[in-house]
């Protein structure tokens, strides 16, 4: 706690530019529109004042949790006074490689970044329009839906790993990407930077109407009018999460503010007032009740805070190559791996 309170006065001394808000309530960022107030919210301006930031906050003893759009996440009510969380907001460069690969910024929200795409002729971002989050949470996420997962279009990811204070690029091969899971979360420790994507030729207006069928779909059976962090829980190998709960018949059960939705059962959804120990007492409920009906464990999708957030661990050794800052602006040649 001490520590957290040099740092933020260290961070308002010496980058007196950088956005902090402190005792930030995270129900104003948080797509549940759910959560107390966080200690502090950094946004940097860019990867340098990133990278300054964490310095700062590894010399404090101190690990950042880095947030984007903040829509798979569940803040408790309580808040979270010993938390400095770091937005990739301001992370937004995105344009085209000279070999047509897009380089894409952190921040980027995937509906950008597929509309990109869509604009420069290159297939396979389609499934990831309708996706509210950004690149370095859906990277974390290995976010997917419609048959498409991000690992199928990332060809590389930068990132900076806390403990070191470094630079590193991996392939895709080493992301460890699988069910809404990779080699970012597997660890405390990594902060996503910016990613490659590689996507074949397409035509525009073929992927513009994929797009749209995609985004159609999503409306009329996703609760898009409702507050929510998308689906509540991960599939299970071999089934359906919201067809279990159906089963379980749960649909439209609530527990105050929070309801397992009446459009469809995968998503538990804010209906005014709903608080973190509302979601999260369903959650348990759903849990319990599909367990007990089918013998099936569900895990929750959405992550859940507090987290153990505070320590800086060594983590696995996966680095590959290391970059230099300006590398990752996509300036200078990027290294094979
Ligand atoms: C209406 C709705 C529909 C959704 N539909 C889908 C869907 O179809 N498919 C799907 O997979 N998900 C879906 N989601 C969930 C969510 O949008 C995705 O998981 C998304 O990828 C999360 O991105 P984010 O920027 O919001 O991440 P956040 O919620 O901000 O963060 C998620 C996790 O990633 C970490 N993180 C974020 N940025 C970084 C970074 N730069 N470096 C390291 N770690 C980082 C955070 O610490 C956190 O652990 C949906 C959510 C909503 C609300």
């Amino acid at each position: 706690m001490e520590n957290l309170e040099l740092a933020i006065e260290r961070i308002k001394k010496e980058l007196p530019g950088m956005k902090l808000q402190e005792n930030e309530p995270m129900s104003a960022h948080s797509s549940f529109r759910i959560g107390g107030p966080v200690r502090a919210l950094a946004t940097p301006g860019d990867v340098t004042g990133l990278t300054r930031l964490c310095a700062i906050l590894k010399e404090q003893k101190l690990a950042p949790m880095l947030v984007g759009n903040c829509t798979n996440i569940l803040f408790p009510d309580e808040g979270l006074p010993d938390l400095l969380l770091v937005s990739t907001e301001k992370l937004q460069k995105l344009f085209l490689l000279p070999d047509g690969a897009i380089y894409a910024e952190a921040g980027v929200s995937l509906s950008k970044l597929s509309s990109f795409a869509q604009a420069n002729g290159l297939a396979g971002l389609e499934f990831a329009s309708g996706i509210p989050g950004t690149v370095g949470g859906a990277l974390r996420m290995n976010a997917g839906a419609y048959g498409g997962e991000m690992k199928d279009v990332v060809e590389s990811v930068v990132y900076y790993y806390l403990p070191e204070q470094t630079l590193y690029e991996i392939s895709r091969d080493n992301c460890r990407f699988g069910y809404r899971s990779s080699i970012f979360q597997q660890a405390a420790g990594f902060a996503i930077l910016s990613a490659v994507f590689r996507l074949p030729a397409g035509d525009k207006d073929e992927i513009a109407a994929k797009m749209r069928e995609l985004g159609e779909k999503r409306r009329e059976k996703q609760p898009l009018d409702l507050p929510s962090a998308g689906s509540a829980f991960k599939r299970p190998e071999g089934h359906y999460a919201a067809q279990l709960i159906d089963e379980a018949g749960l649909k439209g059960y609530s527990v105050g503010g929070a309801q397992v939705s009446e459009k469809h059962a995968g998503f538990v959804v804010n209906k005014g007032g709903a608080t973190s120990h509302d979601v999260y007492e369903l959650l348990m409920h759903v849990r319990n009740t599909v367990h007990d009906k089918s013998g099936i464990a569900l895990e929750p999708e959405i992550i859940i805070l507090p987290p153990d957030y505070c320590l800086v661990d060594d983590g696995p050794a996966v680095h590959r190559n290391r970059v230099t800052v300006t590398d990752v602006s996509g300036e200078t040649q990027r290294g094979e791996n």
